[in-house]
C-alpha cells in the first residue's frame, strides 16, 4: 500500500455509510416516484378531475380521471381569421382584431403556465385563434414552444390553406434542421367554409379531396425529407348542406393518412350573422350513423367515454385490408373487463414520458397487477380475429380515430354557466343538461387573470365577446 492511500478503518466504513444512507434513500425514493404508473401530481390533477364529474359522468367506460386529464385549447391569442365559414364560432369582432406576435406569445406563455398549475404536468393542447396560419411562422413556433415548455403536446389548429414554404418556416429552424421531430396539426376542411384558395366557395366535399390529398403529401415529405412525423387530424363540421357527404367522405380519404377523423355537428355558437336554419336537424345520431356507414359497420362509441356522451363520441380503431377494426366494442364483456384492466393497472398519464422510463412505468404497473396480462393477450387474441387474422395485419394496418364533438348551442351555455357559478343546479331539463354536459367538459380554456378554467363552450359563447372587443382596443387593425 503506497503512502498515498488512505487506509479506511472500520469507524471510518460506519461514518461513511450514515452519510451515505440518507443520499441513497433520497436516490431509491426518487426511482420509486419516477417509476409510478403516475407521478404524484399527475395522480392529484386526475382524483381532483375525477372527483369533479358530475356522477352520470363517472361511468365505467368514463376516461377522464383515468386515463386523460383532457384536452385544452388557447384564446384571444391571434383571433383574426381569413375565411368565411358557415357556421362561425368566433364572436363578431374577432376579425377586427390585428394578429401580433408578442401578444400571442405573452398569452400562450401565461395560459399555459396557468393550465401547468391548475391541471396538472401533461396535457394535449390545441394552438388555435382564429387561423394559426396567419401567425408569422416563427411566431407560431415559438408559441409551439412555450406549450411544450409547460408540458402540454401542442396541435396547431388550422383551415389547411398554407403553403410548404410556411409549414417548413415553423417546423424547421433558420438553418433547416427540425425544431421537433413530431408535430400535430389539425386541418378544418369542409364545404361549409367560404375563402379557401382555388375553392373560394366549393359546392361539395368531393371538390376538395385535392386539398384534403395535397395536405397529407405535404406532411410526408416533411417525413421524407427532414424524419419529422406528423400527426394529422381532419376536422369538418357538418350542416344539413354536406350531412349526406359524410359517409362518402370517410370511405374516399378515411385512409389518406390522416389519424384522426373529426366532425362537429353544427351549433350555433359565435358569430349570428353566419347561423343558417337548420342546424339541429343534423343531430348526434344522424352524424355517427353517416361516419358509420363511411366506415362500412356501426361504430361503438359507449365502450370508451370521454366526458359526456352527448358533447362526444369517439371511436379508437384501425383500417385493416377492407374493414374497419375498433379496438374495443360495444357489446362484448370481455372488451369491457379487458378496458377496466387497463385503467387499474395503467391510471395515469404517460404525455411526455420519455421511452425507456414509458417502459420501466409500465413494467412497474404490471408487476403490481399481473392480472393485466391475461386481459390483454385475451383482447389481442379478439381483435386479431376481428381484422381477419394475422395475415390480414400483416397487409398493413391504418390506425384511425373518429371522433365527434358537439358543442352546446349558446343560448343555452350563458344561463347554464351562470347558474353552475352561483352553485345551482337549473330545474329546466335543457339547461340543466347543459350543466351537466359543462361539468364534464373536456375541452377547457384557462384564464389565468382570474384563475377560472372554462369549458370552451362557455369561452365562446359567453366570455369570447367581451374578450374581443377589449382586443380590438388592445391590438386595433392597423389604417391601410
Ligand atoms: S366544449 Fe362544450 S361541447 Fe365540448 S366537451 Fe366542453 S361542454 Fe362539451
Amino acid at each position: 500500500m503506497g503512502p498515498g492511500c488512505r487506509i479506511i478503518t472500520s469507524a471510518a466504513v460506519d461514518q461513511t455509510s450514515t452519510q451515505t444512507r440518507p443520499a441513497v434513500r433520497r436516490w431509491l425514493r426518487r426511482i420509486d416516484e419516477a417509476t409510478r404508473i403516475a407521478d404524484p401530481a399527475t395522480e392529484a390533477a386526475f382524483d381532483k378531475r375525477w372527483a369533479e364529474l358530475p356522477d352520470r359522468a363517472k361511468t365505467d367506460a368514463q376516461i377522464i380521471g383515468r386515463a386523460s386529464i383532457g384536452c385544452e385549447g388557447t384564446h384571444g391569442v391571434f383571433p383574426k381569421c381569413d375565411f368565411a365559414c358557415k357556421p362561425c364560432y368566433h364572436s363578431t369582432d374577432a376579425n377586427r382584431v390585428r394578429i401580433a406576435g408578442p401578444h400571442t406569445l405573452r398569452a400562450v406563455r401565461a395560459q399555459m403556465a396557468f393550465l401547468r398549475s391548475a391541471r396538472g404536468p401533461a396535457s394535449y393542447a390545441q394552438l388555435i385563434g382564429g387561423e394559426v396560419s396567419l401567425l408569422e411562422a416563427d411566431d407560431h413556433a415559438a408559441a409551439l414552444d412555450a406549450m411544450r415548455a409547460e408540458g402540454r403536446i401542442p396541435m396547431s389548429f388550422s383551415h389547411g390553406d398554407f403553403d410548404d414554404d410556411y409549414l417548413h418556416r415553423v417546423v424547421l429552424g433558420a438553418d433547416g434542421t427540425p425544431r421537433h421531430r413530431s408535430i400535430s396539426w389539425a386541418l378544418h376542411i369542409d364545404s361549409t367554409m367560404k375563402g379557401r384558395t382555388g375553392f373560394p366557395k366549393p359546392t361539395s366535399e368531393r371538390e376538395l379531396d385535392g386539398v384534403r390529398t395535397d395536405a397529407i403529401a405535404g406532411f410526408d415529405r416533411l417525413e421524407a425529407d427532414h424524419g419529422i412525423r406528423s400527426y394529422v387530424a381532419h376536422n369538418m363540421t357538418v350542416t344539413p348542406s354536406n350531412l349526406g357527404e359524410v359517409a362518402e367522405t370517410v370511405r374516399r380519404c378515411g385512409r389518406l393518412g390522416f389519424k384522426m377523423f373529426s366532425f362537429q355537428p353544427a351549433a350555433y355558437v359565435g358569430n349570428k350573422s353566419r347561423w343558417d336554419e337548420g342546424f339541429r336537424e343534423v343531430t348526434d345520431d344522424a352524424v355517427w350513423d353517416e361516419i358509420s356507414a363511411g366506415v362500412g359497420q356501426p361504430l361503438p362509441f359507449r365502450v370508451l367515454q370521454f366526458g359526456d356522451l352527448r358533447c362526444n363520441r369517439i371511436a379508437w380503431g384501425a383500417f385493416v385490408c377492407d374493414r374497419y377494426v375498433p379496438i374495443l366494442t360495444d357489446d362484448d364483456p370481455l372488451d369491457a373487463a379487458a378496458r377496466d384492466a387497463f385503467f387499474t393497472t395503467f391510471r395515469g398519464n404517460r404525455l411526455n414520458v420519455p421511452g425507456w422510463l414509458r417502459a420501466a412505468k409500465v413494467a412497474r404497473a404490471i408487476v403490481s397487477n399481473p392480472s393485466v396480462v391475461p386481459a390483454a393477450v385475451s383482447w389481442a387474441r379478439r381483435f386479431v380475429r376481428r381484422a381477419g387474422g394475422l395475415r390480414a395485419l400483416r397487409r398493413g394496418i391504418v390506425p384511425v380515430t373518429f371522433v365527434m364533438h358537439s358543442f352546446i348551442d349558446a343560448r343555452d351555455v350563458a344561463p347554464a354557466w351562470d347558474l353552475l357559478k352561483q352553485g345551482e343546479i337549473s330545474d329546466e331539463p335543457q339547461i340543466r343538461a347543459a350543466q351537466e354536459r359543462l361539468q364534464a367538459c373536456v375541452y377547457t380554456m384557462g384564464h389565468p387573470e382570474t384563475g377560472e378554467l372554462v369549458p370552451a363552450c362557455v369561452q365562446h359563447s359567453v366570455l369570447d365577446p367581451h374578450e374581443n372587443r377589449q382586443l380590438v382596443e388592445l391590438l386595433p387593425m392597423r389604417p391601410r
